[in-house]
């Protein structure tokens, strides 16, 4: 099962809801990442109760541990990792991206030494519909070449990308092709690539609009460009995707990147921000960001941010989470991540109202405002 309706519109932000095998998602969502089968330092009951209806696996990560063999017995992910929610997957390609040098990019897939063991492995779109049809997430995702922003300590031309851009598009198809093959009863997204380059991306956008797949989200950003080409970028692509199907922008970014995104017309986000932030002692609070290490807060009786209603600000303060981190408690880095995370999913559902009230203009220079004035 897989639908989706836009509820409300005001320019291109939208709100939207959609409908999957194990539940519903309102829209526009930022998912927690949970890599390896865990969102980490978090509670799966954690999760539910600040109302997180979608998180991440990652098909590259799970494949190599626990395997196959493990996840088959257990029926999928969900069950594994004890998250009966919709559930989102990676297809490896941008884990692939991450090992660089170590990997072999061919038509027929990529070929790499396995980090956990050395093994030799050749990850193909088709073996990535096969792991992710294993793993039953209820949005499973195209496998594609992350297009890298520099090559060989270069900005990559617009001919590398182009090429990177097609084969990406190859890739879509014959994972299109391995799903149905599979009897996948799960959604299927395409990627859009293209670099910086926005014909590039024009070009993506219509070759993937023609396999007509349920969504569609946009990739290659946030890879190491600077702030302003991946804003040129995130303000260009969104909105010229098909109107009807959910947009979802991969690996981004800060509160206010997610504003941009949402204003440009983007509905689904990812990103390891909040929880890899707070285990070094970042906090995002509504008022700027907090950096618990500092010695100012050694003292302060307040709770991290005073407009928070999460678990860590109910009952904790500034000074008890800095004494926290000085003695390297465990306990640190599972309330600045509560928090944290807490934070990027409560603005969403702020979002959600001012949309569905025709108010997001003004929701946003508020937040905006009120994020610069500081704590
Ligand atoms: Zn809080």
């Amino acid at each position: 099962m897989f639908s989706f309706a836009v509820l409300a519109t005001q320019g291109h932000a939208r709100r939207g809801r959609l409908t999957l095998n194990r539940g519903t998602v309102e829209t526009p969502v930022f998912m927690p990442v949970g890599t390896y089968g865990s969102v980490k330092g978090v509670m799966p009951s954690s999760l539910e109760a600040m109302g997180v209806e979608i998180i991440l696996g990652n098909t590259f990560h799970l494949w190599l541990r626990p395997g196959l063999d493990v996840l088959r017995r257990f029926g999928g992910l969900h069950r594994f990792e004890g998250w009966p929610r919709p559930l989102l997957t990676d297809s490896g390609g941008f884990q692939v991206w991450s090992l660089g040098a170590n990997a072999k990019v061919s038509e027929e897939g990529v070929a790499f030494a396995s980090p956990v063991n050395g093994d030799k492995l050749l990850l193909t779109p088709e073996l990535s519909m096969q792991i992710q049809r294993v793993l039953d997430s209820d949005i499973a995702m195209q496998f594609d070449e992350c297009t890298a922003y520099q090559v060989e300590g270069r900005v990559a031309g617009e001919d590398e990308v182009c090429r990177s851009m097609q084969m990406s598009l190859r890739w879509a198809k014959r994972s299109r092709d391995e799903f149905i093959r599979l009897e996948n009863p799960n959604a299927l997204f395409g990627i859009v690539q293209g670099g910086m380059f926005e014909v590039l991306r024009e070009e993506s956008i219509a070759a993937l609009a023609r396999l007509d797949l349920p969504g569609y989200a946009i990739g290659g950003v946030s890879v190491g460009e600077p702030k302003a080409e991946m804003q040129r970028i995130v303000a260009h692509t969104p909105h010229r995707l098909p109107a009807a199907k959910p947009r979802y922008l991969m690996g981004v970014g800060t509160p206010e990147d997610l504003l941009e995104g949402i204003a440009a017309g983007v509905d689904m986000f990812d990103c390891v921000m909040p929880t890899r932030n707070a285990r070094n002692g970042h906090l995002f609070t509504r008022f700027g960001d907090l950096r618990i290490r500092n010695a100012r807060y050694k003292e302060d009786e307040a709770p991290p941010d005073p407009s928070c209603a999460c678990p860590t600000c109910a009952r904790f303060s500034r000074a008890y989470l800095h004494h926290l981190d000085r003695c390297g408690e465990m306990l640190a880095p599972m309330l600045a991540s509560l928090h944290n995370l807490h934070f990027y999913v409560d603005v969403m559902r702020q979002v959600r109202a001012a949309l569905a009230e025709g108010r997001f203009d003004a929701f946003a220079a508020q937040f905006s405002a009120d994020r610069q004035r500081g704590l």
